[in-house]
């Protein structure tokens, strides 16, 4: 049998929770206007928006990978075959380019990536014969 905490008679149905204070007491309906009522803690903690914020993240990462150096592939034989064809020796080109010509002869080999500078320079020699 529950009683009520205030008035003490026998609640019947379900009993109230209210706060008066610090203290939280179980009481009956009638008496449930003296305080406030207390929500039960179950009922709080409902609808999770999780989830729905996940697939934001691969869009970003597809769009940064996307950006970076804009080389063609086969910049190496492109380069060889326009300086074939203008007739000129790596080393010449070299010279004509302010650069070494091992740095020319690994551009060709595409061992290493040339900077903008070096391909501006390589195509304004080449470039009528690119
Ligand atoms: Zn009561």
């Amino acid at each position: 049998m529950t009683e009520c905490e205030i008035c003490g008679a026998e609640i019947r149905g379900r009993a109230q929770y209210i706060s008066i204070g610090a203290s939280k007491l179980k009481v009956c309906s009638a008496c449930a206007r003296h305080g406030t009522v207390v929500v039960e803690e179950k009922k709080m903690k409902m609808g999770r928006s999780e989830g729905a914020k996940k697939t934001k993240l691969y869009e970003r990462m597809d769009h940064e990978i996307e950006e970076g150096l804009e080389l063609e592939e086969d910049y190496g034989r492109k380069v060889r075959d326009a300086r074939e064809r203008a007739g000129l020796k790596q080393t010449e080109l070299a010279k004509r380019i302010n650069e070494k010509q091992s740095l020319l002869r690994k551009i060709e080999n595409e061992e290493i990536t040339p900077s903008n500078d070096v391909m501006r320079k390589i195509e304004r020699v080449l470039k009528s014969f690119i």
